[in-house]
């Protein structure tokens, strides 16, 4: 499957991201079996033309004001000012323009902070179940991933579990709240919990433990649940974000991370991660989207119409027989499998025209991953297939 010579750590960062690359490839074949009445929870993906104000901010910001307007950036000025004032507002903590980077989403931006810190045989925790493409781009970056698994049923962190994983090795903590897939939103007790056992451990270790807080779904809670940024409790965070699902516009890519203004030692990490965007192939917002974010930042997610989404899908599916979990926040609804094989259930769905994700993929074996960002008319058709296809898995 990989040339004779593939090195050994590019082998096993590809090895890891298999699953989601073989799902993708039946997705496509399910799409390309081509039916008019398909219903696609497969991935947080947009099925509703972008929002007027999205796109009047990128056609306002296409026309050049200047001759450099298309000019080479990295991180301008105008943007950096008002993600540090936006995060000012959401954290009190006083982010500084200069800490924060602006790359092509979160993945750009997970990556340069990979990149900065971790070294060969460096570790990086990953609280379990993760997001399916931090594995492999920890590898890329040269560290080896070390899986955490969160509390059976609630999938709160298991802070206890995070402290015995922890080594002299370890450099960042990975924290994904509101979580894909799970839903989970941390509360604030596990949140000052995390940063006690990461500064006993830091201490213990006479080591420096980052800890990278991916908050891509931090505008996607439910409930009037509240999210809450552990950059609030920890100094030690690197915060990560994208406009992608709070705009659900995740192909036009813009992103950050930023650094505490609690972070000790930050001025040589500016220069590194500006490095890192750099040598991680120009991670870096594009001009157009750097000079259309100042219209883009106070943009919100509907919830209403998100929230009216995941309750109809929930009540559906429970209904219908599936036991599942409401989550807090993000896009995904985990319910159980009727049957232990969830990738041959959901080509049983996907034969009635529904595409979910099955759960092996996200590393919740038995059970599906459904996207709330499916629109309303897919979910008014899929309810009863839903309920069809288990009636016929039990039957
Ligand atoms: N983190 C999480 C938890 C995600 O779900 C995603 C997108 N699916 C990302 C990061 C990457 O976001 P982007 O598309 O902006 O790179």
């Amino acid at each position: 499957m990989f040339p004779p010579d593939t090195p050994a750590r590019v082998e096993r960062a590809h090895r890891s991201i298999v699953p989601i690359y073989a799902f993708l490839e039946t997705y496509q074949a399910w799409k390309s079996a081509g039916r008019d009445d398909a219903c696609d929870f497969a991935l947080g993906n947009p099925h509703s033309v972008a929002p007027e104000p999205f796109v009047s901010a990128l056609r306002d910001a296409v026309t050049p004001r200047s001759a450099d307007w298309y000019a080479y950036k990295i991180n301008e000025r105008p943007p950096r000012d008002l993600v540090a004032a936006s995060l000012r507002d959401l954290t009190g903590l006083a982010f500084e323009a200069e800490d924060v980077f602006l790359t092509n989403g979160a993945t750009g931006a997970l990556q340069i902070v990979f990149n900065a810190l971790i070294g060969p045989g460096d570790e990086a925790i990953v609280n379990h179940p993760p997001w399916f493409f931090y594995d492999g781009m920890i590898l890329n970056a040269g560290g080896l991933p070390v899986r955490v698994a969160t509390t059976p049923s609630t999938f709160d962190l298991d802070l206890a579990a995070i402290e015995r994983a922890i080594t002299a090795k370890t450099r960042l903590v990975i924290v994904n709240s509101p979580n894909n897939p799970t839903g989970k939103v941390y509360g604030e007790a596990t949140l000052a919990g995390l940063s006690e056992i990461l500064t006993r451990a830091e201490r213990k270790h006479e080591t420096t433990i980052h800890l990278v807080s991916d908050e891509a779904y931090r505008a996607v809670v439910y409930d009037g649940a509240r999210f809450v940024s552990p950059a609030k409790f920890h100094d030690r965070t690197i915060v990560i974000y994208t406009y992608g699902k709070t705009l659900l516009t995740p192909g036009q890519r813009i992103g950050y991370a930023a650094l505490s203004p609690r972070l000790d030692g930050r001025e040589a990490l500016r220069r590194m991660l500006t490095s890192s965007q750099i040598l991680c192939g120009w991670a870096v917002a594009s001009a157009l989207m750097q000079h259309a974010l100042p219209a883009l930042e106070h943009l919100s997610p509907d919830m209403a119409d998100l929230q009216a989404r995941r309750d109809r899908l929930v009540a559906g599916l429970r209904d219908g027989g599936y036991e599942t979990r409401a989550p807090e926040g993000a896009f995904y609804i985990t319910p159980k499998t009727p049957i232990a094989d969830d990738a041959a259930f959901a080509g049983d769905l996907a034969r009635l025209g529904v595409y979910c994700l099955p759960g092996s993929v996200v590393q919740m074996p038995g059970h599906l991953r459904i996207s709330v960002t499916a629109n309303d008319a897919m979910i008014d058709r899929a309810l009863p297939r839903f309920a069809a296809a288990r009636a016929a898995a039990a039957g």
